[in-house]
């Protein structure tokens, strides 16, 4: 029998193998894919030569990750931070932009100004602390409550309809919303509050990384890193039941809440049965991939400077388009996320051209090419844009749940993100990775502290497993002792 078994190998599965390996663990990662990384991994999708992110490819989470920080990462892959860490491009007037900067961020906002670093000084200055109470489960006494306080607070307000009385113009409260609606979800509400408070916050810290080479670089860093402490990586298996693994002390899955219901079918309480088909489900994203000839014409220079740039226009007119996606139907003017990592990484695309993505939200399970929907959207603000495309690659909702299953339907949060299911993830308790089998363990984006690439959930469930199954405490001080 071996140590430890994880299947998936998302950032989570990725973070929860490198954790058991370093503890001197025999482990074996198991995924269903050809290549290791789930929502973390790069490839020519359009043209030779250009290296697209296939999910994730912006990462404030990562750069503020405790578990990146304590395994090292930083020192191995190189990440670029730029100046602009998102812009959102307006009508008639100039763009909001958030520098890394807080005072110039505040300076460009005018009369908004005072009112922006009211909303985020306080965040930045304690933003380790913020980061730390955002990374487990919200079942538990907060370490800092100070920071814990603050960012609550301000959660109330923008995930209210107080957040229309901070801002006197249009431009911040744009900002806002653009940021916020990195989660798929109608405004205002306390997710979309609670993401554009903690994205923001980070986007004033440490800034909005870029791994050099694409998000690739940071899965192939976490599986050197578990092959250098004698663990095993086997693909292409699709883990149905535990007769497809070897015997195994622990089993790990970074797999969704359906899939664990399927797993363990019979051994699972008639209850935590319920609490899983009982786990909701948030709409999906359609994405297309850009090979350009040249970076995006953005029309406000300043807009030019940010590789992450929030489409949509006014906080009503994304909000409007959110509702849209809600009730079920794709906005004519929807929200976009866009990405140029190429502008600031020579090496995801050939010399002179450049590589886009860029996504919108859709109802769960659609089958809507979005190429042409996101191509007009990037118009609005960019014009001659078409004029640049060499290449497109279009990924429907539906192509996305059907190359990782965690993605069901399109949806890429793991899960609905609200306020009852940011505790209840998938079920409440403080730790919500351990299930009520004897040494298996859930560590996906479907448990705290929920989606983007931060390897904590794999943490958690690494963390526990080992206390509750090998009774070794370790610590995150503890797994940087652990570096070879
Ligand atoms: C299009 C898109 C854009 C995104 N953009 C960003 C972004 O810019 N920044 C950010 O921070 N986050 C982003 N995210 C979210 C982020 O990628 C996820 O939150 C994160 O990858 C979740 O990690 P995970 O380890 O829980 O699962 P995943 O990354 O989904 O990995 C799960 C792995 O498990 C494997 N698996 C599933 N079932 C089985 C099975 N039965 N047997 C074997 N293997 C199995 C899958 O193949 C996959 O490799 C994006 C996601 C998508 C899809």
């Amino acid at each position: 029998m071996i140590d430890a078994t994880v299947v998936g190998s998302g950032p989570n599965g990725l973070a929860a193998a490198a954790t058991l390996a370093r503890a001197g663990l025999e482990v074996v990662l198991v995924e269903r894919a050809d290549t290791i990384g789930g929502g973390i991994r790069t490839a020519e999708l359009t043209l030779p030569g250009f290296r697209h992110d296939v999910c994730s490819a912006v990462h404030p989470a990562g750069l503020a990750s405790p578990f990146f920080r304590a395994i090292g990462l930083f020192e191995r892959v190189p990440f670029v931070v730029p100046e602009v860490s998102y812009a959102h491009p307006l009508e008639g007037r100039p763009a909001g932009v958030a520098y890394r900067d807080l005072d110039r961020t505040a300076e460009r906002l005018e009369r908004d100004g005072p009112a922006w670093r009211a909303l985020f000084g306080p965040l930045v200055e304690r933003i380790d602390a913020v980061a730390e109470f955002t990374a487990g489960s919200l079942v538990r006494v907060p370490r800092h409550p100070l920071a814990a306080f603050a960012y609550s607070l301000r959660v109330l307000e923008q995930g209210t309809l107080l957040w229309g009385l901070r801002f006197r113009d249009a431009v911040a409260p744009a900002l806002v919303t653009g940021v916020g609606s990195h989660v798929v979800a109608d405004s205002p509400s306390f997710a979309t509050a609670g993401t554009a408070l903690l994205l923001g916050a980070h986007a004033h810290a440490r800034g909005w990384g870029f791994p050099v080479g694409g998000s690739q670089a940071i899965a192939d860093a976490l599986a050197d890193d578990i092959r250098a402490h004698g663990g095993r990586i086997v693909l292409g298996t699709d883990v149905r039941s535990p007769a497809d693994l070897e015997p195994s002390r622990v089993t790990i899955l970074d797999t969704s809440p359906e899939h664990l219901a399927r797993f363990a079918a019979d051994r699972l309480p008639p209850r935590y049965r319920r609490a899983l088909a009982r786990f909701r489900r948030g709409n999906g994203v359609a994405k297309v991939d850009y090979a350009l000839s040249a970076p995006v014409p953005w029309t406000d220079p300043e807009v030019r400077l940010a590789p992450t740039v929030h489409l949509g226009g006014t906080r009503e007119q994304v909000a409007a388009a959110e509702r849209e996606v809600s009730c079920g139907r794709v906005p004519a003017s929807p929200y976009v996320l866009v990405t140029q990592p190429s502008v600031l990484d020579p090496t995801r695309a050939p010399a002179g051209r450049h590589t886009l993505w860029a996504y919108t939200h859709v109802p769960r399970g659609s089958d809507l090419d979005a190429t042409e929907l996101i191509t007009r959207a990037i118009e609005r603000f960019a014009p001659g844009f078409r004029d640049t495309i060499l290449a497109t690659a279009s990924s429907t909702a539906r192509d996305l749940a059907a190359r990782n299953p965690n993605d069901v339907g399109g949806e890429i949060m793991g899960g609905t993100v609200d306020l009852v299911q940011l505790v209840k993830r998938p079920v409440v308790s403080p730790a919500p990775w351990r299930t009520p089998v004897e040494g298996l363990y859930l560590c996906s984006a479907s448990t705290p502290p929920g989606p983007s690439v931060h390897g904590m959930n794999g943490w958690h469930a690494a963390r526990i497993a080992l206390r509750d199954r090998f009774g070794v405490g370790l610590s995150l001080e503890g797994l940087a002792e652990t570096r070879s």
